[in-house]
């Protein structure tokens, strides 16, 4: 089993392979950079948005606009702060014009944080809005069904307890889907005290991982802004 720091350090690789991505030709060529995720590398829980925004895009931290100031009061009602938890995204680029993801830049980029997951090791995973939850899930079946529910799924060779919440930009504007996600995240230390979920065989070590790219020389104090350190 690798160690946490084996773990941070196999992550700062992935971001290192993520930050000059150009699997999606016109992502690469409109963003300003790659918004990998912050947080801890070790967090018991993990949030999926969407995709990064324009604010995101400009600083490189995934939820720093008006949804993610939203996040983080409904973090701190339940008790934790950003730097307990690890935020990422479906999408590591901004689509330009805030367009939604195409299917083909799910696919590019799930692998990503298909390895997020596997090298952080979270107990809970908290997807926020259709994408992610549709994603995480391999199903169609929308977040006003789901949101609120546990269950546990493996994502990538992790076995998680999945819990759908509605995406905090679409609650910014309609009090009733506050109310609704507040109450869901009012839930989390109820779930986060759960035994974990007896984990799959592993066909084969997490680290190292052989086709990954070596780190760029600045990689370095970027994953510590990141949190990555
Ligand atoms: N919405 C998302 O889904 N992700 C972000 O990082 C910001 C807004």
């Amino acid at each position: 089993m690798p160690t946490s720091e084996e773990r941070r350090e196999e992550l700062k690789a992935v971001y290192a392979q993520a930050r000059t991505c150009t699997r999606c030709p016109e992502l690469a060529r409109t963003r300003t950079q790659v918004v990998f995720g912050a947080g801890n590398a070790d967090a018991d829980l993990m949030f999926v948005g969407e995709a990064p925004g324009a604010r995101e895009d400009e600083r490189g931290i995934p939820f720093v606009g008006a949804a993610g100031k939203l996040l983080d009061e409904l973090l701190a009602e339940v008790g934790l702060a950003r730097g307990d938890v690890f935020i990422a995204n479906v999408l590591k680029c901004r689509p330009p014009g805030n367009r939604d993801p195409l299917p083909a830049e799910i696919d590019n980029c799930q692998e990503y944080l298909m390895r997020q997951v596997e090298l952080i090791e979270p107990r809970v995973i908290c997807t926020l809005g259709n994408f992610a939850t549709k994603l995480l899930r391999a199903e169609p079946t929308g977040i006003s069904r789901l949101h609120g529910q546990a269950e546990i799924r493996v994502i990538g060779t992790r076995a998680v307890r999945l819990y759908p919440l509605f995406h905090p930009a679409a609650a910014l504007y309609t009090r009733s889907l506050q109310d609704t996600l507040r109450a869901d995240f009012a839930r989390l230390p109820e779930l986060l005290a759960l035994a974990l979920p007896e984990q799959p065989e592993r066909a084969e070590p997490a680290v190292p991982e052989p086709e990954l790219a070596s780190e760029p020389p600045d990689a370095e104090p970027r994953a510590r802004q990141l949190g990555l350190f």
